[in-house]
């Protein structure tokens, strides 16, 4: 049996995709205190997708994700979902749940009563809320623990109890804050592939805020990275790494340098750098533009970098502050005078081959093509 389709809420997919297709058109949130949470967010997530809200702390996420839901209304702005604003519609109205912490749950309720509760709120019946409860926590894999208490669970299964009870409403979207900053570093592993797997299973739309980096690549198909109550890129997971829009999303997600230079002369589509250091660089300007004498950024990766000699275009030349093992690959950390560190994470085999001791001069060069221009903000 198909359960994915058992739970396609009542409005109908559209013809296009999955339904809880959303999108932000201008969204602001002022707090009545004066504080801008939100400041002009533009987003689009697909319906059906896994989006991650991903950024430091204070930067508006939560308050993004409760406009969202419903539980916040912005200040200006609309929020659609499949193509009707839903501000000022109550949670329900709009088709969306949020889950909490496993902790939320009722410790005297049984996981059945736990997930049935909102139903119980609602005035259903009984044997209906009992009938959809049951069928929820199949979902969720959790028949065999239907009578227990939360305090008889794992922290893992209390986590599909939090989640079954946010089903249970049959949302078109899930909206989740920090679902796995309470567990542990095992269990968030555990759940965090849970999570990814019940929304493909589900095939509903999941908006998830964390602020740690690797969880939101390791499940998102759309990662929105925030800064100051602003989206500073959204991309597909490999999108963010691969092509980092700013200097700040590419420190942000880490694994990159970012290298700055004036531009000297630009053909072909090519800017020829010069570093602050007097190094040489080029890089592929692609739809950009740079006028001779501008300065940029451009970010490479930490990865993607090769023991070379000190006199190539696209080098680095510094002193090894720092070698790390870092099982995989060993991670070198070259100080320069002027300059932030620059990092080079080298196959394991390469380095045991001709290791570098720390203290000595050492260059790392990158083919042309891997210096992403970065735009300045
Ligand atoms: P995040 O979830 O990214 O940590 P939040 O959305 O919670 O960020 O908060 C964004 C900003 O809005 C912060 O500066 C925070 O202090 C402020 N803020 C959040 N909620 C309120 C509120 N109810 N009243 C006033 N300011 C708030
Ligand atoms: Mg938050």
């Amino acid at each position: 049996m198909d359960t994915a389709a058992e739970i396609t809420p009542s409005p109908a997919r559209t013809v296009t995709g999955h339904a809880g297709a959303i999108e932000l058109a201008g969204v602001a949130k002022r707090f009545p205190n004066g504080a801008l949470a939100v400041n002009g967010i533009n987003l689009r997530i697909a319906g059906g997708s896994y989006c991650c809200l991903l950024g430091p702390s204070g930067c508006g996420k939560t308050t993004t994700l409760r406009m969202i839901a419903g539980h916040e209304e912005p200040t200006a702005g609309e929020i659609l979902i499949d193509g009707s604003n839903v501000v000022g519609l109550s949670p329900r109205a709009r088709g969306t749940a949020m889950m909490f912490q496993s902790y939320a749950l009722f410790p005297h309720l049984s996981v059945r009563d736990n997930v049935a509760f909102s139903l119980r709120v609602r005035g259903t019946p009984r044997a209906e809320r009992y009938r959809e409860a049951d069928q929820v926590i199949e979902q969720v894999q959790l028949t065999e623990f239907a009578a227990r208490l939360p305090g008889q669970l794992s922290g893992g299964q209390q986590q599909r109890v939090a989640l079954a009870r946010a089903l249970i409403t049959r949302p078109r979207v899930l909206l989740l804050d920090e679902p796995l900053s309470a567990l542990d570093e095992f269990l968030r592993l555990q759940m965090r592939a849970e999570l990814r797997e019940m929304q493909r299973r589900l095939g509903i739309t999941f908006v998830h805020v964390t602020h740690t980096q690797l969880e939101a690549v390791a499940v998102a198909d759309q990662v929105v990275v925030m800064a100051h109550g602003e989206v500073r890129q959204s991309s597909s997971a490999r999108g963010i790494y691969a092509e980092p829009r700013s200097a700040y999303v590419a420190q942000f997600m880490g694994g990159q340098n970012v290298l700055r230079g004036t531009v000297e002369s630009v053909a072909a589509g090519i800017a020829t750098l010069r570093g602050p250091g007097g190094e040489g660089y080029a890089v592929r300007l692609g739809a950009d533009k740079a006028l001779a004498g501008q300065t940029v950024e451009f970010a490479v990766r930490r990865d993607r970098l090769s023991l070379a000699s000190s006199s190539t275009v696209n080098s680095i030349t510094g002193r090894v502050r720092a070698i790390e093992y870092q099982g995989t690959f060993v991670k070198m950390t070259l100080t320069r005078s002027g300059a932030p560190d620059f990092v080079a994470y080298v196959d394991e085999g390469a380095y045991f081959r001709a290791p570098v001791a720390v203290g000595t001069m050492a260059s790392f060069g990158w083919e042309l093509d891997e210096a992403h221009l970065l735009v300045s903000e």
